[in-house]
């Protein structure tokens, strides 16, 4: 038969103190990470139906001819309404793609005019 464990209320509350911070940590660290190394492949299923390229300069204008001609060619992710970063930033959050990073010079068929 096996003695009950016995912990002192002291011991039990620096436990407690120590596992929830080791938690808080952990828990913010993902987040970071995630949002470095999630960028969006040009060969995922969506992309290709979107017609999603790191270049815009790429795009395939036959299949996608929204960027097509001289209003085309001025349309780029870092100047799209969904693009959730700055201009200046290489990569950031789009919508369409559950806020997975899109490329600033990328672009795909959802494009919008910032207003
Ligand atoms: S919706 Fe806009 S920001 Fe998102 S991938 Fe398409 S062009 Fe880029």
């Amino acid at each position: 038969m096996s003695k009950p464990i016995q912990i002192r209320r002291r011991e039990f509350l620096k436990f407690s103190l120590k596992a929830g911070s080791t938690a808080v940590a952990l828990g913010a660290i993902p987040i970071t990470l995630l949002a470095q190394d999630d960028k969006v492949a040009e060969d995922e299923a969506l992309s290709q139906a979107m017609g999603y390229v790191l270049d815009a300069t790429k795009t395939d204008t036959a299949k996608f001819p929204k960027r097509a001609g001289d209003a085309g060619a001025n349309q780029f992710c870092y100047n799209c309404a969904l693009y959730a970063g700055e201009e200046s930033a290489e990569f950031a959050p789009c919508s369409i793609f559950q806020n997975r990073l899109v490329a600033g010079k990328g672009w795909c068929n959802a494009w919008v005019a910032k207003s």
